[in-house]
């Protein structure tokens, strides 16, 4: 330590205090404090060093006072060489000396130390520094931490897909992250230090200064949606833009930070959501909802302006046929054509909406009168006969129509629709191809129909059926082959009901399944009973196909037998055509294994289907019976006394037997007779009768034969 020449004389008190303080401070530095020597010769040599060196180097002050080499040893060797160049550039230029390096710490390892030092040149050209050398260790950790911090905030900002930015308070750029460069076209070196007004065309670029200038002015978020053109793509994109000052501690307004997301796929998204929510996604058309919602508008508007509406519930005649057979691809293309034609039939002020399937709705505000309702039926009747083409094939279809009108048929959205409803099962009943206006009337038949299937529901429950029997006559010895069970149900008060009238309800409502399985087990316990008392004869049981889809046949048919005791030898199912022609695999192992246990088939009702000769054979039936639509006036009629021969000839080619049904007189007997047909079934011999009456019935056969015979 040298003393400067230019000092104010000092005390020896001054000295004394003086020289205490700098110990203290020196004392309580992260360092020591050292008065270095570099001889003209490059010797380097300690002069002084505090205590604290000790601390620092890890070296006394003694060993580095005899000698550096061990000190420079634990110089990091990266850093001994910046170290030499500083210090003798300083001892050159008598520049301070200033150096920061690392240093192997014997006990504490690798740590970082700071030396400052001015230098002072002596008469022998040696050069003195005094100074400081300083542990920076957790400084410059801390320092590594921040970096490190930094370089990892910066990466996360980057990896973002929202764009993010920083300007000062002026516009200028002081930060952006990659997905910036994307809207920018510009790297972010090149965007950093310019605005807004670098890139845009002068009105955005104000613009977006307007938008800053908001965010400073109300001081917390502001957020706008805009459309941009990104620079790097060219391609248009929808942001979401928030911006927000940004102040510092001391609340100095350090610039606007701006973060925005590209809600281009999401806006898509929503937009196709909602137009789920109300188009039907096939047809484009409005679906069920929207078709509420607008027809709750009109009528809220023609109830104000007295006016009508129509509402047309328009189904594709036989579409499922359509369907199975050509496949979902064309029935999809040809439900959007339909709405396509429905549509031009129509003004724009009209809705179409399809309710699913091959169903639409229209609404037509405005009505003056039903004629013009009918008008617009008869349009698009024509329109939808008219043949189109779906990949190079020519379809023709038509429609049925049911139509109800508001106010008259009702006031609210779903009773019309309801009644459109019935209109258009109206319009199919009578065949389709054409529309129906709703009627009162229509209504009292639905009400009675639901009545009238709620009490079928009861009716087996309430033990409301009753089975009566028909003979069969064989007629080569005029006796009682068969009987035929047919079913009767005793309504509590309608009376009696025809299975005419209520089969087909129970079918399409699936009741015919316990019901059959109830015939099934009163017939053979019944028959049975016949049995039991020398009648040996068949019983034959009407099968409905829909006991085959819903049921299981078998199962109820093994069931009936083991519980009755009954012969499968005498049971005989009297099968549709229809049951044939469907799920036919199925249909052939169950018959297959009904008739392994000695059950007969029969085919009621030939002549009326397709009368396939390949099925007779491939399910084995055994009986054919002629429909007595044939029958009944074969005397009269000669074509169908030629179709009545005919069969009977083909099926004993095939060696099947031959029943002939609704046989009412004894000219038919003699013709059935001279073709040879096996046997015979109808009012003429006895009409379907109760169990009791059948157990009396004594046949007065001999009688009728003798009518005939004459
Ligand atoms: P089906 O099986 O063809 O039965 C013959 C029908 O013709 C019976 O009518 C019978 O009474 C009637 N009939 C018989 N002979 C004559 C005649 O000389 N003249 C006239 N005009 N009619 C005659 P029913 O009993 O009213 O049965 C009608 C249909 O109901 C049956 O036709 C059958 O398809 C169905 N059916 C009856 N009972 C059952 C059953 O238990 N289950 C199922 N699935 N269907 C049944
Ligand atoms: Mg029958
Ligand atoms: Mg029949």
């Amino acid at each position: 330590m040298s003393h400067d020449a230019n000092l104010p004389a000092l005390t020896a008190c001054h000295l004394r205090t003086g020289n205490l303080c700098v110990n203290s401070v020196i004392q309580n530095i992260p360092g020591f404090a050292y008065t270095f020597k570099l001889h003209p010769d490059g010797k380097e040599e300690f002069l002084f060093a505090s205590d604290n060196v000790i601390e620092v180097y890890g070296i006394d002050t003694k060993t580095l006072q005899e000698n550096t080499s061990k000190l420079r040893e634990a110089f990091h060797p990266e850093d001994l060489t910046s170290f030499r160049k500083a210090m003798h550039y300083s001892a050159q230029t008598l520049t301070p000396f200033h150096c920061v390096f690392r240093y192997v710490h014997p006990t504490k390892g690798l740590v970082w130390l700071e030396s400052n030092s001015h230098p002072l040149l002596q008469d022998d050209q040696s050069v003195i520094w005094h100074g400081i050398t300083l542990d920076i260790t957790k400084q410059k950790q801390a320092e590594e931490v921040l970096a490190s911090t930094a370089s990892h905030l910066s990466s996360l900002l980057n990896t973002l897909p929202d764009l993010v930015w920083m300007k000062d308070p002026e516009g200028v750029f002081l930060t952006c992250n990659h997905a910036f460069e994307q809207l920018f076209g510009a790297k972010t070196i090149e965007i950093i230090g310019k605005t807004d007004y670098d890139f845009w065309e002068r009105d955005l670029a104000d613009w977006f200064r307007q938008k800053d200038k908001e965010a400073i002015v109300k001081g917390t978020v502001t957020t706008y949606e805009n459309r941009l053109v990104y620079r790097a793509t060219g391609k248009e994109g929808l942001l979401e833009t928030r911006k927000v000052p940004v102040y510092s501690e001391a609340g100095e307004l350090l610039g606007v930070l701006g973060i925005a997301k590209d809600i281009t796929e999401q806006k898509k998204a929503e937009q196709q959501i909602e137009f789920l929510a109300n188009y039907d996604a096939l047809t484009e058309l409005p679906n069920y909802a929207l078709a509420a919602d607008r027809m709750r508008q009109a009528i809220s508007y023609a109830h104000h302006n007295a006016t009508k509406i129509a509402m047309l519930f328009v189904d594709v005649d036989n579409f499922k046929a359509i369907n199975d057979s050509l496949g979902h691809r064309i029935g999809d293309e040809i439900i959007r054509s339909v709405g396509r034609k429905i549509k031009k039939c129509l003004r724009t002020t009209d809705t179409v909406s399809r309710q699913g399937g091959d169903e639409f709705l229209i609404l037509l505000t405005d009505i003056q009168s039903a004629q013009n309702v009918s008008a617009i039926a008869d349009k698009l009747t024509a329109e939808l006969n008219r043949s189109f083409r779906i990949n190079s094939h020519a379809f023709s279809i038509t429609i049925s129509i049911g139509i109800a009108l508001y106010p008259n048929d009702g006031e609210d959205f779903e009773t019309l629709l309801q009644k459109a409803d019935i209109a258009m099962y109206k319009a199919k009943e009578a065949g389709g191809n054409t529309y129906c206006f709703f009627t009162e009337k229509m209504n009292q038949d639905v009400v009675t129909y639901q009545h009238f299937q709620n009490d079928l529901k009861q009716a087996l429950k309430n033990n409301e059926f009753e089975l009566y029997y028909q003979p069969q006559i064989n007629l080569k010895d005029y006796k009682e082959s068969g009987i035929e069970a047919l079913l009767r149900w005793k309504h509590p008060s309608r009376g009696m009901v025809s299975p005419m009238d209520f089969i087909p309800i129970a079918e399409n409502s699936g009741l015919i399944v316990p019901i059959g399985e109830w015939v099934l087990q009163e017939a053979c316990r019944q028959g049975a009973l016949l049995h039991a008392t020398g009648k040996t004869c068949t019983v034959a049981v009407n099968i409905s196909a829909i006991q085959f889809r819903r049921g299981n046949l078998e199962q109820a048919v093994i069931g009936a037998l083991e519980s009755s005791g009954f012969s499968p030898r005498y049971l005989e199912l009297e099968l549709t055509e229809s049951i044939l022609l469907h799920d036919t695999e199925h249909v052939f192992q169950t018959l297959q294994r009904l008739k392994s246990l000695g059950i007969q088939l029969s085919l009621d009702d030939f002549g009326t289907g397709y009368s396939s000769l390949s099925y007779l054979k491939r399910f084995a039936i055994d009986k054919l019976k002629i429909d007595r639509s044939f029958v009944k006036d074969a005397t009269q009629k000669a074509e169908n006394a030629a179709i009545v021969r005919a069969i009977i000839q083909m099926a004993k080619s095939l060696n099947l037997k031959t029943v002939a049904e609704g046989v009412e007189d004894a000219q038919t007997v003699a013709l059935l007779e001279s073709y040879e047909c096996d046997e015979i079934q109808g009012f003429y011999f006895a009409k379907p009768m109760p169990f009791a009456s059948l157990l009396h019935y004594s046949s007065s056969l001999q009688t009728k034969k003798k009518v005939i015979d004459k």
